[in-house]
């Protein structure tokens, strides 16, 4: 059997898969991943501000209109649609596979794409809430707001619900995404390196019988993996369905 099969073949009778994502798996959406040559993270600004600086919590506070002008342009995608992978993910529980999606993406695809249980370590960029009444708001809003985003009913700064640098992470998020790989059978990793944080080391309570990478790029568990491809998940889907 060919390693597309098996790997079909092991996806399609998991007890309990668990899919770990990052932003290879919305780079066929039009969403730039962070790190490679065309990556967030390598794109020329307007500013003398690096993107990393540019989204961290401080710069949030500090700079608040310049902070708001590069989120709105760089890292919300309000047209992006779910690709190939999201829908085989979630067509797969569709089929009765029992699957929890930990997501280290911001683009809410996985949901969008039908995916009932998804953990988003890092948030959302469709939930915004005021910082002074709580008030939610959508993506629309904040992206049609000209400059810094008001509440309508307080004026107070509407703060996209997203994980900035400095910012914790939601530990009720933690612990539910640590449980569920401690419990799944099947660990299918698309689209990161592995290398951030907290991604490595959720990877250590995997106790399951298969370990699958799929990313374009070698990662630190490229080596235990049971299976391993080392390219772009839309390719890998195209050949199993
Ligand atoms: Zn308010």
């Amino acid at each position: 059997m060919n390693e597309y099969k098996e790997l079909k073949k092991i996806l399609e009778n998991a007890q309990s898969l668990v899919v770990f994502t990052g932003a290879g798996i919305s780079v066929g959406s039009g969403i730039p991943d962070f790190r490679s040559a065309e990556g967030l993270y390598n794109q020329e600004t307007n500013s003398s501000y690096s993107p990393e600086e540019m989204v961290s919590h401080s710069f949030y506070e500090n700079h608040t209109e310049e902070f708001f002008e590069f989120y709105k342009n760089k890292m919300c995608y309000p047209n992006a649609q779910p690709n190939l992978a999201h829908k085989y993910i979630a067509n797969l529980e569709k089929k009765g596979v029992n699957v929890t999606v930990i997501t280290q993406n911001i683009d809410g695809l996985h949901s969008k794409a039908g995916s009932s249980r998804v953990y988003e370590l890092h948030g959302n960029v469709h939930v915004n809430y005021c910082e002074n009444c709580s008030r939610m708001f959508g993506l629309e809003y904040v992206l049609n707001s000209k400059g810094v985003p008001t509440c309508d009913k307080c004026g107070s700064i509407v703060k996209p619900d997203v994980v900035l640098y400095e910012e914790n992470l939601n530990e009720d998020i933690i612990s539910r995404s640590i449980s569920a790989i401690m419990n799944c059978d099947v660990l299918l990793i698309i689209g990161t390196s592995l290398s951030v944080y907290p991604a490595a080391g959720f990877i250590r309570y995997f106790r399951g019988k298969y370990l699958i990478i799929i990313n374009k790029g070698s990662t630190s568990y490229s080596n235990t993996a049971d299976l391993c491809f080392d390219e772009d998940i839309v390719e890998v889907v195209k050949k199993i369905l």
